[in-house]
């Protein structure tokens, strides 16, 4: 039994208030009210506002980041309880843009699950491995470790709160997408090790895929029976590459 799909739109480091508007604006008059899929999108924090004050009910929003701390002295960070306060749903946590831009380390990735969770925010843990740790057969352990960090930090139980996007660094933003069968194969080995841990959180958990989905490989991709939707970064910024993904879930999501 397939998972509710998700298809969340990170929306990077664009935008503007007139970039919002607009798309609130055709999402409203674009997104039918009825839909057995979720929709997601990941404004930066500035934005959150503006999004959640006028998003189509149901549309959920979410937050880029957030720190791992409740509050403080910690200039230029946003604590869970502000996003919280403001009426978000979710947030990204470990990017692979911050992996590597700013040394975010899977301890500290765990510690941004763990914070997130307290506050009653849905975390999307980003895993993936970059294309030299594919080409030396790496992948399975670096996601793996990604993975066991939060378990370690949290458990298993309140890891399957969250969901997991398996985003293949080597295809983010590249253009180049994981083909359907490297993208369940990692899923699956995603779902397997959990289920070595708790069968039910396996079955129950949606893993995302993140890499260049667009509207012509969406239905491939989100049909493969470990593959519960994904993480869109380029084509989530504009409405008409956006929906054209939507649709793609909307067929498969039709009669379920
Ligand atoms: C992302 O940044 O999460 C992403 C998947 O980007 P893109 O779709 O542009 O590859």
């Amino acid at each position: 039994m397939k998972r509710k799909l998700l298809v969340a739109g990170n929306w990077k480091m664009h935008g503007s208030l007139k970039f919002v508007d607009g798309m609130m604006q055709e999402l409203n008059d674009m997104l039918p009210a009825q839909r057995n899929y979720d929709v997601a999108v990941f404004p930066v924090y500035i934005h959150l506002h503006q999004v959640i004050n006028n998003k189509p009910a149901q549309v959920l929003c979410g937050a880029q980041n957030l720190s791992e701390h409740d509050d403080g002295a910690v200039t230029g960070e946003v604590s869970a309880a502000m996003l919280s306060d403001l009426g978000c749903d979710m947030v990204l946590v470990g990017h692979s843009e911050r992996r590597v831009m700013n040394n975010e380390s899977n301890a500290e990735v765990a510690k941004k699950f763990a914070q997130a969770l307290k506050y009653g925010i849905q975390p999307i843990l980003c895993v993936g491995e970059s294309s030299v740790e594919r080409q030396s057969n790496q992948t399975f352990d670096v996601v793996w470790a990604q993975i066991k960090a939060v378990i370690d930090e949290v458990g298993v139980e309140k890891l399957g709160q969250g969901v997991i996007a398996y985003e293949p660094v080597w295809a983010i933003g590249t253009g180049e997408t994981a083909t359907a069968e490297q993208a369940q194969e990692v899923h699956q080995f995603i779902r397997s090790q959990l289920a070595l841990n708790d069968d039910t959180i396996a079955r129950r958990i949606r893993i995302l895929y993140g890499g260049s989905c667009k509207g012509s490989n969406a239905h491939e991709l989100f049909s493969m029976p470990d593959v519960d939707g994904g993480l869109i970064g380029g084509a989530a910024l504009t409405a008409q590459d956006f929906m054209a993904i939507c649709q793609q879930a909307d067929i498969l999501s039709q009669g379920v």
